[in-house]
């Protein structure tokens, strides 16, 4: 008879309250072979009602002295945050030579080399696939379902507030502000938004899969981040009309400069698994060498979504399988260096307030062709007497928007400057990046 796994658990909010719930259940020990028991617990205040059974636990009041009790075998820290004490805690139980589950993935995207070989060292695991897209197993598929696959490109809305803010701009046509008003009255966005609109959570749940896709160390501070803020209505007009919608996407693509990581507001053509994606929901599209696209869907959020993947997690170190943290051994990552963004290939969705005097089409023309751009398709619209777009007027601006063929970053900017520079637009230009279907 295999003696039960004994798990600490230091945390018991959305996440951490619904980790009981579901280990008490029958299907981990079933599934594990070993029974699975939370025997010691930690969170801020003692006294609150979490609404699960702690009967039979024991409250230990420092994360860290948790971490490294001899009455547990695994610790899980469901804290959160990039610092102490979640670190001090999960770097007090690898070196206690106990494996850790976390779902913490501003701490993984900071510090998770630094704990990948601490872990290694002490011959534990440490499990984060909660981290990332939540209920999605993307990081196993990557990890141990791709094993000997190597990957072109990864990409994937990551961030559940971004996209259900772009879906109902897209199908209500109501502008950001409005949306994420509602995001925050429903509690899927936080009363400050920014490191959400912002891109910045995707990139640290890029980070960490790029790091498992291509061998690099993981490293957020080298991506490439532009959020959703300065989408307008008319972009996921525009878009609509012309076959695509725009998605938050988080990008890793191997080039021949170099591993490009990137997050940003991106048109996908509307037949893509990943332009399907609407609202909270997350999915994440893996381009294998060799292979069609495989895109995974699901929930990125919320107390049991995450609770699963975390299960998981623990269910894994039950079974007694223990995975290197990001899928090779941790001295044999890469340094990935920050993506040239100049250098970036692909089409350019394009959307400018032309100024409306003669030869300003003409100019437009020739600074792209100087850069060598080639258009697959311009679309000019007229505000007519009552506001509506298509009957000609000879007053205002124009909004004129223009999609490219592949091209390079660095020439849609120079061909923008000297645009400006013509004085033939008013205000800045909106530019979207395409991403294609392979
Ligand atoms: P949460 O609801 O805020 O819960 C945090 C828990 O940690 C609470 O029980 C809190 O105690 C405890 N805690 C916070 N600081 C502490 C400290 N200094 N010492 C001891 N306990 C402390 O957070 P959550 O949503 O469950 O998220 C937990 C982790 O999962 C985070 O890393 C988050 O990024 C990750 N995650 C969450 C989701 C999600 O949908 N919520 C999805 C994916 C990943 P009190 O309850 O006493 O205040």
């Amino acid at each position: 008879m295999v003696a039960p796994l004994k798990v600490g658990l230091a945390g018991l909010g959305t996440v951490g309250a619904s980790v009981v719930r579901l280990i008490g259940g029958e299907q981990l020990a079933a599934r594990s072979g070993r029974k699975v028991e939370i025997v010691a617990v930690t969170a801020r205040n003692k006294g609150k009602d979490r609404g699960v059974d702690l009967s039979g636990t024991r409250w230990i009041d420092d994360p860290v002295a948790l971490a490294s009790d001899p009455g547990i075998d695994v610790f899980v820290e469901l804290m959160g945050g990039e610092g102490d004490p979640a670190k001090a805690a999960i770097g007090a139980a690898l070196k206690a030579k106990k494996s850790v589950v976390t779902a913490n993935k501003a701490l993984l995207a900071k510090h998770g080399l630094a704990l990948a070989e601490l872990a290694e060292r002490n011959g534990v695991a440490l499990n984060f696939e909660a981290a990332v897209a939540g209920a999605i197993p993307i990081i196993k598929t990557l990890r141990e379902g791709f094993a000997g696959n190597s990957f072109a490109r990864i990409y994937g809305i990551l961030n559940g507030t971004c996209n259900y803010i772009l879906t109902r701009m897209e199908q209500e046509k109501l502008s950001f502000a409005e949306c994420l008003k509602d995001a925050q009255r429903l509690g899927y966005a936080e009363a400050d938004p920014t490191f959400d609109v912002e891109g910045y959570d995707t990139a640290q749940k890029l980070a960490i899969l790029a790091s498992i896709a291509f061998g690099t160390r993981v490293d957020s501070d080298s991506i490439y981040v532009e959020g959703i803020s300065s989408i307008a209505p008319a972009d996921l007009a525009a878009a609509d009309e012309l076959g695509y919608r725009i998605k938050l996407l988080g990008v890793a693509v191997k080039t021949e400069s170099g591993i490009e990581q990137r997050v940003h507001p991106t048109m996908v053509p509307k037949d893509s698994a990943i332009a399907q994606v609407m609202g909270v929901t997350n999915a994440v599209t893996v381009d294998a060498e060799g292979i069609a696209p495989i895109t995974l869907v699901g929930p990125g959020a919320g107390g049991l979504a995450t609770a699963s993947a975390v299960v998981a997690d623990i269910g894994d170190i039950a079974r007694g399988l223990r995975v290197a943290p990001f899928g090779r051994a941790t001295d044999s990552l890469t340094v990935a260096g920050k993506a040239p963004m100049q250098l970036h290939e692909g089409g350019y969705y394009i959307r400018l307030l032309a100024v409306d005097k003669p030869g300003t089409a003409a100019t437009i023309a020739t600074r792209l062709a100087e850069q060598d751009i080639s258009l697959e398709s311009i679309v000019q619209r007229h505000i007519g007497p009552q506001g509506g777009s298509d009957a000609k007027t000879a007053a205002g601006p124009v909004p004129v928007i223009l999609i490219t063929y592949a091209t390079t970053e660095d020439a849609v900017r120079r061909a923008l400057d000297a645009v400006k520079a013509d004085r033939v637009i008013s205000g800045e230009p909106q530019l979207i990046r395409i991403e294609k279907n392979r």
